[in-house]
């Protein structure tokens, strides 16, 4: 008796053990958690990393309004103004669209001085509700096309006034909505930024994501009440595009809230359809692609002086000598102590080419995705057209966003000249860049396909049209990276 008592002791007391035994976490378990309670512990602290990048972004934006004109010739380590235009295009603009791969909007909720002044002239405005107009979808693609229209008018990348207007104007325009909107909330954030939309867009390519521990059914929802400053029902979180990663809802000790989740960049866009895909966000993509390349195109290509030429004289066969005038200095360029004069003329055809180019790739990039999802349809996919297109359009981000930040921020590789590189070497890291993201988006577009149902042998002819869409985007941006 005694020794069988003994025996069911034993073999009960061996699992038992093993259950108790506190599981090891992985790596990565240990890695998110540290991160989790690290910004947990410093949230408040995060108010003076934002004071000194208001700081920081003052100077920069500000700072050579108040210096002599730069020498000509002079580099970024000169003089103030050529230096605040290499941090500016140099390195935010492309780090911050690259950063996004790896740690998803954290520029937004960490370091962002716009947002965090929105949010701070919010304390004390009158918290209006967000109206319905400010909550229409299409308002910060809006918001994204004047900006990018004007900066080029005015040439922001070229002149410390431009920078000081666009940027300045931007940060002002934070503050009143801020300060108007919203009940300690982030309604520019969420609704109106320009940069925000980007980043929003290239976040669900991620490697980070702050999942709910436990998921409310009933899909992604918006609420103005909870703890979310960009106004996520975080109880029912699925996609990243809103979440500024600001740690709000993160409790590392509660069993609710929000974790963060370390995973495989892109796995958000692979399984787009459980991450609410937005047709809005799609054709976004499809736009903001072709009017980044507009504002690019209209300065290299040959064909623009013929068409300034032609449109001038049927101008003046009729008269219409005011488009030979310069605008104001807050439209278009008006520099003539550094010798460039924008007219009305200029100005016209900068607009008409940018949307020109805006409405070709939307087009393009809207027609290769209808075919993809006419093919896939064909082919045995799940669900109707619509769905498919939306989800099959998100393959074109890997290489939308690369073309963003190599083709813009080609100032980014002066570094690799500086320490010692040729002209060859950098454009080898520039095609190494961007014959990645060509294979990543179709990657993605293989991936999505599979969602859709498609066995891999079927999977082939409806990525055509996708890996054509690509190649166009990578045509369009060839003269940036590699040169005419
Ligand atoms: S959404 Fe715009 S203003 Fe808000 S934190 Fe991000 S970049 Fe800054
Ligand atoms: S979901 Fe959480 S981390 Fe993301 S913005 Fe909202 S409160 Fe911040």
């Amino acid at each position: 008796m005694s020794g069988n008592t003994s025996q069911a002791r034993t073999v009960e007391s061996t699992p038992c053990a093993i259950r108790r035994a506190p599981a090891r976490p992985s790596a990565v378990t240990a890695l998110t958690r540290a991160v989790e309670g690290f910004f947990v512990r410093h949230r408040r602290r995060l108010a003076a990393v934002h004071a000194a990048m208001f700081v920081v972004f003052m100077t920069i934006i500000f700072g050579p309004l108040f210096t002599p004109e730069a020498p000509p010739g002079a580099g970024a380590f000169d003089h103030i103004t050529p230096f605040a235009s290499y941090v500016l295009w140099g390195l935010w603009f492309p780090l911050v669209f690259l950063s996004v791969i790896v740690t998803g909007r954290s520029w937004c909720g960490i370091l962002c001085p716009m947002g965090a002044a929105a949010e701070w002239g919010n304390r004390f405005g009158p918290q209006w509700g967000i109206p319905a107009w400010m909550r229409w979808e299409g308002l910060p693609v809006v918001s994204f096309l004047i900006v990018t229209i004007l900066g080029q008018t005015v040439g922001v990348r070229d002149h410390p006034e431009a920078a000081a207007g666009v940027f300045g104007g931007t940060m002002a325009a934070a503050v009143v909505v801020g300060f108007l909107y919203g009940r300690r909330r982030r309604a520019w954030c969420r609704h109106m930024c320009p940069i925000g939309l980007l980043l929003g867009v290239f976040s669900r390519l991620g490697a980070v994501e702050f999942q709910p521990k436990l998921r409310l059914p009933g899909g992604e929802a918006y609420t103005e009440h909870g703890v979310c400053p960009t106004m996520i029902d975080v109880t029912r979180k699925q996609e990243s595009r809103h979440c500024i990663e600001c740690f709000r809802c993160v409790n590392p000790e509660a069993k609710g809230g929000v974790a963060l989740r370390l995973r495989r960049p892109g796995e958000e866009v692979e399984e787009i359809r459980h991450h609410h895909a937005n047709p809005m966000e799609v054709w976004f993509l499809f736009i903001g692609t072709g009017i980044a390349l507009g504002g690019f195109l209209w300065q290299i290509l040959p064909v623009w002086q013929d068409l300034r030429q032609a449109f001038g004289e049927w101008a003046i066969e009729r008269d219409l000598l005011w488009l030979a005038e310069p605008g104001p200095a807050w439209l278009m360029s008006v520099h003539p102590e550094r010798r460039e004069v924008l007219v009305w003329l200029d100005f016209f055809l900068i607009v008409a080419a940018m949307l020109a180019v805006m409405a070709l790739y939307a087009a393009l990039l809207g027609a290769t995705t209808a075919a993809a999802a006419r093919l896939a349809g064909r082919a045995g996919a799940d669900s109707g057209f619509a769905r498919r297109f939306t989800e099959l359009g998100y393959q074109y981000a890997p290489v939308a966003m690369v073309s963003l930040a190599v083709g813009l921020g080609t100032a980014l590789f002066a570094p690799l000249q500086l320490l010692g590189f040729g002209p060859e070497a950098v454009r080898a890291a520039k095609g190494l860049l961007f014959a990645a993201s060509l294979v990543w988006s179709g990657w993605l577009g293989w991936r999505i396909l599979a969602g859709q149902g498609l066995a891999a042998s079927r999977r082939w002819l409806p990525l055509l049209p996708g890996a054509l869409g690509s190649a166009a985007i990578a045509f369009g941006w060839w003269p940036a990276l590699f040169g005419l």
